[in-house]
């Protein structure tokens, strides 16, 4: 009598075991029925097991088993195996994460009766590829010299410089040994504009972009397809990092850097970090793709755990890098956000009848505070970090060793009494640009007003087709987005950045504004970028003027280091919040004194339980408690031991979750 054990979408760290007469070790990673307390829940069976956890009397029959879609494989499930474990998520809801939604029912999976799957455009021919120049040509023959085997690339390339094409390449070359491949794009709406260069590239090719955007059923088949082996490339966001390929043969992981490979709730994975993983898996190479790679994915280049390619020139003949110049706020004149050189500037660009992006850098970073007669911005005495104003408990608060002191009214280091919040607040540019420029055409570009992939297909048209002067923007279009009409940027809002207690809001920002100078002058016409900000003395814009990324990633990795940031430590949060403020707070007492009972050393730091940076959300309180090691080992050994001293994931009206490598404090 077999007994299974079986996955499901359960909070607690284990497996249940059933009683399943019918299977088989081929039945492993299919869906079955099972009866759950009172209700019948899906779950995956997970193995077959000859010793049952319980009497055998004791265990429930399964209800059903399904045989409506192909099992997941081995190396599907030893890839959960390896998030769950990694990222300290219960296996179960690893595993319900990774299947699209559609399969996730109770209700077993009926295929449309039309099938919109395959888009195989017949009888085209292959245009002829791009004649790759010799950089581009050099990291492609480096990078196939690995194809057999587990290696980590970089392909570090200058916005424009084609690192599209080497991708191109590289697909070409393994569709022709039959291997498939998957690319991934931090950016949804990057993925039409893609999906249609990929695919007039590879006519005959069967090629899948896969995304939340899609309707549960066409999101299943195009899982299907890919499982099937029938779509050779998958070209999606972080989810199809889990997306079963048995022939697959390579993995690009498209702008490496962006912070939106990062979940940031439930099971709190990087795409990116998982990708690297299933690469080592499936012993295949795996090419991380930016023209600004995150300092983690430097640093193992400089160590030389991954291979660096660079590609330094612009691939379109003629085409340059823009001129970059900065505006100092504190003597020009302004306008509201707007400062005049830029009006200027914005209205020459409308009498040549040219394109021109403002970019409004309003990532939500925490208030600080600061003085702008000397500059103080109330550093933490005990952290290289700022603290942040917590305007309703009148507090300054340090969010990495939990320090607080009241607001002062004075400047403590010179007396003045005019300190200001610095946050974001450009949301009106728009409504100030269409006051300036009354005729112009312009633009916004945001989540709000762009939400569905349709409405920016139309906008991203109206902009090639320059039936936009001005658009204005956020992150959204920092992107790496081709308009080649576009010649000025101007660049708003990144001073809050500058003085965050993020510690990588500097990384994010030189990023940030190096993609979207990147934006400019990408064909032949010639670019120029205006960065307003109050602090052009910041060392940060003196490798941006430069366009120096490998100085400003040694000036910061050098900053990181003193201060004992990552990358040169590794980093967990456990994160919890309850809808009471008492329970929470017992909870993370809880937590902290059962870390403190297993004797935490060095190279391990463990620090106090704190408020989160926002401690209140959707009237839940919310706290968290931060971890950090120079060795990812001791990181997780301690990790596994601690979570087995806390209660399961969501009792007692505390929810909690661990966050590994976490991106925001
Ligand atoms: P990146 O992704 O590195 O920013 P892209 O891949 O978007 O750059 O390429 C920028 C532009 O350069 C595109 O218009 C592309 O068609 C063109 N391009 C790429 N490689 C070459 C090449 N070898 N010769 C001519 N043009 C190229
Ligand atoms: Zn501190
Ligand atoms: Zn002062």
């Amino acid at each position: 009598m077999p007994t299974i054990q079986v996955a499901l979408d359960v909070p607690v760290p284990r497996l249940f075991d059933y009683d399943a007469p019918q299977a088989t070790e081929q039945d492993v990673g299919r869906r079955v029925l099972v009866p759950f307390g009172t209700r019948l829940k899906t779950g995956v069976l997970w193995a077959i097991v000859t010793e049952p956890g319980c009497a055998p009397k004791q265990l429930r029959p399964i209800e059903t088993l399904w045989h409506d879609v192909p099992a997941l494989s081995p190396t599907d499930l030893a890839l959960l195996k390896f998030c769950s474990l990694y990222y300290h998520y219960p296996l179960g809801p690893t595993v319900f994460h990774a299947l699209p939604p559609g399969l996730r029912r109770t209700s077993g999976w009926k295929p449309p009766r039309r099938l919109t799957g395959s888009r195989v455009l017949p009888c085209q021919e292959e245009p002829p590829p791009l004649q790759l120049n010799a950089e581009q040509q050099q990291a492609l023959q480096d990078i196939l010299q690995t194809a057999n085997r587990f290696s980590c690339h970089l392909l570090h390339g200058i916005t424009g410089s084609g690192k599209t094409a080497v991708y191109l390449a590289l697909i070409q070359a393994m569709l022709h040994h039959g291997k498939s491949v998957l690319v991934l794009v931090p950016e949804i709406n990057l993925t039409p504009q893609l999906e249609q260069h990929f695919q007039q590239q590879f006519p005959q090719t069967t090629l899948l972009s896969l995304h939340s955007g899609l309707g549960e059923k066409e999101r299943v088949l195009r899982w299907l397809s890919a499982q099937e082996g029938s779509a050779k490339v998958i070209l999606g966001t972080r989810l199809a990092v889990f997306c079963p390929m048995p022939q697959l043969g390579l993995i690009v992981v498209d702008e490496e850097h962006d912070v939106s490979y990062k979940q940031q709730e439930g099971l709190r994975y990087c795409a990116r970090d998982v990708a690297i993983m299933r690469a080592q898996q499936g012993q295949i190479p795996i090419v991380l793709g930016s023209a600004t790679p995150s300092l983690e994915t430097w640093l193992n280049a400089q160590r030389g755990r991954y291979q660096r390619h660079s590609l330094t020139q612009r691939a379109i003949p003629g085409s340059t890098l823009p001129r970059i110049q900065l505006i100092d706020t504190r003597h020009t004149a302004m306008e509201q956000s707007l400062s005049a050189p830029i009006l200027q500037a914005l209205r020459a660009q409308l009498s040549q009848g040219a394109q021109s992006l403002v970019f409004i850098n309003r990532r939500g970073y925490a208030p600080i505070l600061r003085c702008p007669q000397c500059g103080w911005s109330c550093p933490c005495t005990h952290c290289s970090t700022r603290m942040v104003v917590h305007l309703r408990a009148d507090q300054l608060r340090c969010h990495h060793c939990g320090r607080s002191r009241p607001i002062p009214s004075h400047c403590p280091q010179c007396g003045s009494a005019q300190l200001v919040t610095l946050g974001d607040g450009t949301q009106k540019v728009e409504e100030q640009l269409q006051a300036h420029f009354p005729q112009a055409r312009i633009l916004r570009v945001d989540s709000d007003t762009l939400s569905s992939p349709a409405q920016w297909r139309e906008a991203r048209n109206a902009i090639q087709q320059r039936a936009v002067d001005i658009l204005v923007g956020t992150q959204m279009l920092a992107k790496g987005h081709d308009f080649p009409q576009l010649t000025l940027v101007a660049a708003l809002g990144g001073d809050s950045a500058l003085y965050s207690t993020d510690f990588r809001a500097g990384e994010r920002l030189f990023s940030q504004l190096m993609q979207v100078a990147g934006r400019a002058g990408r064909s032949t016409l010639s670019g120029d970028v205006l960065i307003q900000t109050e602090f052009p003395d910041h060392p940060l814009f003196a490798f941006l003027m430069r366009q120096d990324y490998a100085g400003f990633a040694q000036y910061e990795l050098s900053q990181r280091r003193i201060s004992g940031f990552p990358p040169f430590v590794h980093q967990a949060i456990l994160r919890a919040h309850s809808n009471r403020l008492d329970v929470l707070e017992a909870f993370m007492a809880h937590a902290h004194a059962a870390a403190l009972a297993l004797s935490p050393k060095p190279p391990l730091t463990l620090f106090d339980p704190v408020s989160a940076l926002m401690p209140r959300r959707a009237g839940d309180y919310r706290m968290q408690l931060l971890l950090q090691s120079t060795r990812r080992q001791s990181l997780q050994d301690f990790l596994s031991l601690w979570e087995q001293a806390l209660p399961a994931p969501a009792q007692r009206r505390v929810h909690w979750v661990v966050d590994v490598d976490p991106v925001a404090l």
